[in-house]
């Protein structure tokens, strides 16, 4: 287990004991424990061999024996135990936005509500509201929360889908008897947000499979099960699916498993009109009397030689949305697309001097061990004061530091020297033109009033757009996947302005944003926008989310050349001068 997931089951062991009515002292100490250890700087793990957990603040032997199993063993019996005192129903109302232990004990012991759905019940009636501490506010929130959650628990973006799905993955992948392993579905397509997880195996002796499968500590539960298929509830509440198939039908099972529905009823209708059958057992002859195409082959056919079947190239997976991929593949005209390889900087990155966790040196550092050419650092604005942004003095004291740090080579790659400089209200940027001149770039980001109108919102991002300092705008629909709705901004206008002022559109890889919106690259880069993949790290760990940002990439057709940092740093320092004269 990494910090940031023992923090949050300390702040969960904290909930559970408030609820269970126990010292504050005590769950303050969990609460406490859970901070400092998501600031942590240093290595957890180093600090569980070298034995000194309780160093840190607020960690007494207890804390720190809980954290040495948890780094260790990945798991933690005594929260667990914990858990199963408490109602499955009870627990749930821990995930409902606003209510914290203290309400919950409330809710249980005066009201004996147990569930969601007695929950939302009572908040109808009015009944909360006469609670002590309660008003017809909160009721009101709790049914907003609950409406949320309906409509987007379920799912998880893909990173933390992935962190979910990778260990399963590469067990499944050591197995006896597993020849092809593989995770298809919207996972593999690198869709932004995945529903659930489908795992599929290539194997011709399923039963001690299925049974590892069904038997692991990760399931909660077992949906379903047959001899080579089951479904499972995951602990955290993901649902996981297994198809083991035999070896010579995987790669039938792959393409069926992979494919949007979209995609899927596109390629049946190719085989129909060869005359032939498509399914994820085969790709057969509709005459019983005739042989279909791969009838004698000798080895277990590739998705590969199902494309070039019904005549197509091979189709990437994340291009398998009927987005354009028949009639490019038709033609042999799809994109050669960007990979992670390809990536040598990035620059959309923050560090302490705003509100990142991480120093400047620990940044460039971090980009050096990634192998990056170049890293630029954009710190916040002055206006983002809830994000600790940059006074012109502050900034001008870290433009000098860079450029120091450059000169004295201590690090191998090239340091860029920008901000993410707040678009103001009217469309004004945070800094003026002659602070501006000074950085090699500026990210432009819209981060307050988030709610003006859409003719509002695309008349201040194209004002800043056009400001002869501006190089690229950040995220540019400020949306959190499953958490907050983009504001409402024209965006083929917003595209327009860029491509007119010579200016480039983000992409952003943060996992909760992926703004653009993959579906807009394609049209967009074909009309001659440049794109720009930025992890906007807060912490040196973020600097993978540039990883996140390729996937989506991917998905909107972009090729190497699209992509202002998969290009050398002489060339990006050519790039960047020429933008400004
Ligand atoms: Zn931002
Ligand atoms: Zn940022």
């Amino acid at each position: 287990m990494d910090k940031s997931q023992i923090a949050k089951i300390f702040e969960e062991i904290a909930v559970l004991l408030e609820l269970k009515g126990e010292n504050p002292f005590r769950i303050r100490a969990y609460r406490n424990a859970a901070r400092t250890i998501l600031n942590l700087e240093s290595d957890l793990e180093e600090r569980v061999r070298q034995g000194t957990l309780t160093e840190l603040e607020g960690i007494g032997d207890d804390l720190a024996d809980k954290i040495k199993t948890m780094v260790l063993k990945g798991r933690l019996p005594f929260y667990e135990k914990l858990k199963k005192s408490i109602p499955t129903g009870v627990l749930d109302m821990m995930q409902v936005h606003g209510l914290g232990g203290k309400k919950i004990k409330m809710i249980y012991e005066k009201l004996k509500i147990k569930s969601i759905a007695a929950l939302k019940e009572a908040c109808e009636k009015g009944k909360l509201s006469r609670l002590k501490g309660f008003g017809p506010k909160t009721e009101q929130n709790i049914l907003d929360s609950l409406e949320h959650m309906q409509t987007y628990q379920k799912r998880r973006c893909w990173w933390e889908a992935m962190q979910i799905a990778a260990p399963i993955l590469d067990a499944l992948r050591k197995l006896k008897g597993v020849r092809k392993v593989e995770i298809a579905g919207s996972m593999r397509r690198k869709m932004e947000t995945i529903g659930d997880l489908d795992f599929l195996v290539g194997s011709s002796n399923p039963g001690p499979i299925m049974k590892w499968f069904t038997t692991q500590p990760f399931v909660a539960r077992v949906l379903g099960k047959g001899e080579t298929k089951a479904s499972v509830k995951l602990e955290g509440g993901m649902q996981a699916d297994l198809r083991i198939v035999p070896e010579k039908q995987y790669g039938f099972a792959l393409a069926y498993f992979t494919g949007s529905k979209e995609h899927n009823i596109e390629m049946r209708q190719r085989a129909i009109k060869r005359g032939w059958t498509l399914s994820e057992y085969g790709l057969n002859s509709v005459n019983q009397r005739r042989k279909g195409p791969f009838a004698s082959a000798k080895k277990p056919v590739t998705e590969k030689e199902i494309f070039h079947a019904l005549g197509l190239s091979y189709i990437e997976p994340e291009l398998r949305e009927n987005c354009g991929e028949f009639e490019a593949g038709e033609k042999h005209r799809l994109p050669i697309l960007v990979k992670e390889t390809d990536i040598r900087g990035a620059f959309h990155n923050h560090t302490t001097a705003s509100d990142g966790r991480s120093s400047l040196k620990e940044m460039v550092a971090a980009a050096q061990k990634l192998r990056w050419e170049y890293i630029g650092i954009a710190d916040h604005s002055k206006s983002s004061f809830q994000a600790n942004g940059l006074s012109e003095e502050r900034l001008m004291k870290q433009l000098t530091e860079i450029r120091r740090l450059n000169a004295s080579k201590q690090f191998r790659p090239y340091i860029f020297a920008g901000v993410e400089c707040d678009i103001l209200p009217n469309g004004a940027l945070d800094f003026p033109d002659r602070v501006l001149k000074k950085l090699d770039y500026v990210v432009i980001s819209v981060h307050n009033a988030l709610s003006q109108d859409e003719k509002t919102m695309t008349k201040r991002i194209i004002r800043a757009i056009e400001n002869p300092y501006s190089t690229m705008l950040g995220h540019a629909t400020g949306r959190l996947l499953l958490r907050r709705e983009p504001y409402k901004v024209n965006l083929n206008k917003v595209i327009d302005a860029c491509i007119a002022n010579n200016k480039i559109i983000e992409l952003n890889g943060n996992p909760m944003r992926l703004d653009m919106d993959w579906r807009l690259w394609h049209a967009a880069s074909e009309k001659g926008l440049m794109c720009c993949i930025n992890p906007d790290a807060h912490h040196t760990d973020h600097l993978q989310f540039y990883r996140a940002g390729v996937n989506i990439a991917r998905k909107g057709w972009l090729e190497k050349e699209d992509v202002l940092n998969t290009r050398p740093l002489k060339q990006v320092q050519k790039f960047l001068k020429e933008m400004r004269t």
